[in-house]
Order: C-alpha cells, then sequence, then structure tokens
C-alpha cells in the first residue's frame, strides 16, 4: 500500500514522504545515521559490556538490557527542594528562564498534586499566544516527577519566550518542539548528579545513559531496519522470517556482543507498531534527542556566549527551519560533525560509568 502511495505521489524513496511532513531534509537524516553507527562500538556496545560486568555476567540476555542497577531505596524530594533544584538550574543557563518558570509556580500554572480521579500523563498546553500556557503533572516526589517538571516547565518558558510572535508562528516544527523540555531535565539531571552519593551515581549515569541509547541509538537501529526492509521489498513479499532476519541484523549490530539475542528475539520487530502506522517516523525521536546534545555540547564550550543565542531560537518559535535556527550558533546538522558531538555527549556519559565499576 506504501509503494502504490508513494509512486502515485512520485515519492523518490520510501522515506521521502517522512522527511516532507518533518521539514527534514534525507542530507541531515543520514549524516545523524552514519555519526550514530559510527559510535555503536564506544556507546552501546560498551556500555553493554559494562552493565554485564556489573551484574557478574560475560554478557546479558536481551530482557536484562534494561534491568535497573540500583538496588538503594529511591530517594525522594519535596514540592520546595524540586522548585528550588529547577529553578537553580534554570538560572545557571540565564536569569530569565528561571524568572518564567518562576511565574508559574506563583501564579500557580502548575497543576501537579495528585488526586482522586486525575489522569495520569504530563503536558504543558500553550493554549493560544493571549493566554499563558499551563502545566500539568502528578507529582510524586520521585527523582523523575522533579526531571518532569522540569522538562514541563523548560516547554513552558519555551511557550512563553515565543508567544509574542502569535498562536501561527509560535508553534515549533518537530525537530525542535522538544528542545527547551530536554535541555531542562538535562540541566536538573547535572544538578542530581553531582549532590548523589558514589553509590547513587552509578545507578544514576546507567538510567541516563539507556535513556540515550534508547532515544538515539536504538531508534537509529529501527530506521536502518525499516530502510533494509522496504528496499528488499521492491523485489516482492517478505515473509516473516525474512523480516526476522533482516530485524536480527539490525539489532545485532547496534547492541552489539554484550547482548544475546535469545530465541523469539527475531519476533519482535512485531512490536514497534511505528513501522505499521507510521513508517520511518521512528528517526525523529534520535534527531531530536541529538540535536539537543549537540546544543548542550556548544553550551560547554562557552556558556555565556551560549545564552542569548539559545533565547533567540527558543524565542522563533516555527519562523525558522532546524538548519536556520542552528546556524547562529555555528552549527550544521547536514554535517556527520554535528551529530558525532552530540555522541561524544552520551560516550562521555559511558566514560563517568566505566570509572565506577
Ligand atoms: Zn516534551
Amino acid at each position: 500500500e506504501k509503494q502504490v502511495e508513494d509512486r502515485w505521489r512520485k515519492y523518490p524513496t520510501p522515506q521521502a514522504s517522512r522527511h516532507l511532513s518533518n521539514e527534514v531534509d534525507a542530507d541531515a537524516v543520514e549524516a545523524l545515521e552514519a555519526a550514530v553507527v559510527e559510535a555503536y562500538p564506544s556507546v552501546s556496545h560498551r556500555y553493554y559490556r559494562l552493565k554485564a560486568q556489573v551484574m557478574g555476567r560475560k554478557s546479558l540476555d536481551y530482557w536484562d538490557r534494561n534491568a535497573p542497577l540500583e538496588t538503594l531505596a529511591p530517594k525522594t524530594y519535596g514540592w520546595d527542594e524540586a522548585k528550588a533544584m529547577v529553578l537553580d538550574s534554570f538560572s545557571d543557563l540565564a536569569p530569565k528562564f528561571a524568572d518564567t518558570a518562576r511565574t508559574f509556580f506563583d501564579q500557580p500554572w502548575i497543576d501537579a498534586r495528585p488526586r482522586p480521579g486525575k489522569q495520569s500523563g504530563a503536558y504543558s498546553h500553550p493554549v493560544n499566544s493571549e493566554r499563558h500556557p499551563f502545566v500539568f503533572m502528578n507529582y510524586m516526589g520521585e527523582r523523575r516527577d522533579v526531571l518532569t517538571l522540569a522538562h514541563e516547565l523548560g516547554h513552558a518558558v519555551h511557550q512563553t519566550l515565543c508567544s509574542p510572535l502569535g498562536t501561527l508562528l509560535a508553534d515549533t516544527p518537530l525537530t525542535l518542539a522538544e528542545t527547551a523540555s530536554i535541555f531542562g531535565e538535562g540541566l536538573v539531571f547535572e544538578r542530581l548528579l553531582a549532590g548523589a552519593s558514589k553509590a547513587e551515581r552509578r545507578g544514576l549515569l546507567a538510567g541516563k545513559i539507556e535513556d540515550g541509547i534508547n532515544t538515539v541509538v536504538r531508534q537509529i537501529a529501527f530506521h536502518r531496519f525499516e530502510t533494509r526492509f522496504h528496499a528488499a521489498r521492491v523485489a516482492g513479499e517478505l515473509s516473516a522470517d525474512e523480516i526476522g532476519a533482516v530485524w536480527l541484523e539490525t539489532m545485532g549490530e547496534s547492541l552489539g556482543p554484550a547482548i544475546k539475542l535469545n530465541a523469539g528475539y527475531e519476533h519482535y520487530w512485531g512490536y514497534v507498531t511505528h513501522f505499521v502506522h507510521s513508517p520511518f517516523y521512528v528517526y525523529a525521536y534520535a534527531f531530536g534527542d541529538l540535536l539537543v546534545r549537540g546544543l548542550m555540547e556548544k553550551r560547554r564550550e562557552d556558556p555565556v556566549a551560549f545564552a542569548p543565542l539559545y533565547e533567540d531560537l527558543l524565542a522563533a518559535g516555527g519562523t525558522r527551519t532546524y538548519v536556520e535556527a542552528l546556524r547562529p550558533f555555528g552549527l550544521n546538522p547536514r554535517e556527520k560533525a554535528f551529530w558525532a558531538a552530540g555522541m561524544s555527549q552520551l560516550e562521555r556519559l559511558v566514560d563517568e560509568f566505566e570509572a565506577l565499576v
């Protein structure tokens, strides 16, 4: 069905329609893919080898891939503690970010208290540019709730900064939609890590690295699976066994030798519903996440020069493409080097983890 549709609409490749709807060009996606694949050995392969070592094993069964390493009772954070941590982290970036976020606590425009009948989830809703955003979440005091608060307030600050553009232009393209949220979360994570004991650090790092691998490395492996599948499909229908073989090949190369692809794993392509319902959607997760890591690397170089450029990027809302948005930073997402810088941030987390093994 997809082939017929692509032929009718004269799309040159199976990915083309998705790139168009994502407002992304194929060059950038290819550069992204190449950088991630190049980093497989130093990020995912190395991390899983270290994780197996921590768990006292030579290799890990695939179901232990995301097993938590932390056995300590989870630390909890009071609301005021979380608020202080988020505002302090935001003000490290620039006072304006903390001031904007503080308004949401003062008004208050955050519905954080859990109560019977309240739905789950979290978001910051911009409403429209003549109103103000509302933040929704359920704060239970766990570490991930502090990160969720930072994530949603990142969105809230972004939405506030671009609201002068008006409702239609404020809306960001998919590629930049998670920039402020992931950035906010990253800042708070650094603060949590700095304040953690040695025993906590290892578990914290493991969780952060696994999130990174699952969002960047794994989604790119999924993308390569789709690419190989659609290329093979040109010659005719594929049997379930043939699809399984493409799956094992693409997953195996991303996970590396420390993860066992036990019997049954060949069927796991069936759980990724995107492959059927939104072909070539998965790379967008890697794209958005790694783009922010690239920006974070830029901030490491010169935090003072970074802040005004970053504020400007957010305030531009949907008026600039991601290429235009990154240009003032001297970054070019059509080049592999941009994405490789983002991967080196993940690699550094694995270095830190290795030092604690
Ligand atoms: Zn978000």
